[in-house]
């Protein structure tokens, strides 16, 4: 199926390089606000694309003391309908000491569909 023009285009970043839709008015990795270019047509402060939150989930892990320090990475997946990765990324890794803890935190946010989202206007 054939997007419509602009869906789903990517760019960088300026702040934190990761790689961002292209639609973002604010970076969803550093809240850094974007300078708009004609992909967007929208204007600063004026015009923000509706977002929901479809999923999210959080978790966290430790390393019990008395141990040992650990080392730990974060590992995103995602998947289409047919179990496929379709992209895959370390998201960060580090270091629990004894007694450490660190929590994870995933959220996916989509453009809200107009279709669906808005009701319907009342008939009066
Ligand atoms: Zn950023």
């Amino acid at each position: 199926m054939a997007l419509p023009r602009g869906v789903g285009e990517t760019r960088q970043c300026p702040h934190c390089k990761a790689t961002i839709l292209a639609s973002a008015v604010v970076c969803p990795g550093c809240n850094g606000h974007l300078r708009f270019g004609p992909a967007t047509g929208a204007v600063a402060g004026v015009l923000k694309p509706a977002t929901v939150t479809a999923f999210k989930i959080e978790g966290s892990f430790d390393n019990p003391a008395p141990s040992s320090p650990r080392e730990y990475t974060v590992v995103v997946a995602i998947r289409n309908q047919r179990g496929e990765i379709v992209d895959r990324k370390v998201i960060g890794v580090g270091v629990l000491g004894p007694g450490d803890e660190r929590a994870v935190t995933l959220t996916v946010e989509m453009a809200a569909n107009p279709a669906r989202d808005v009701p319907p206007p009342r008939r009066q």
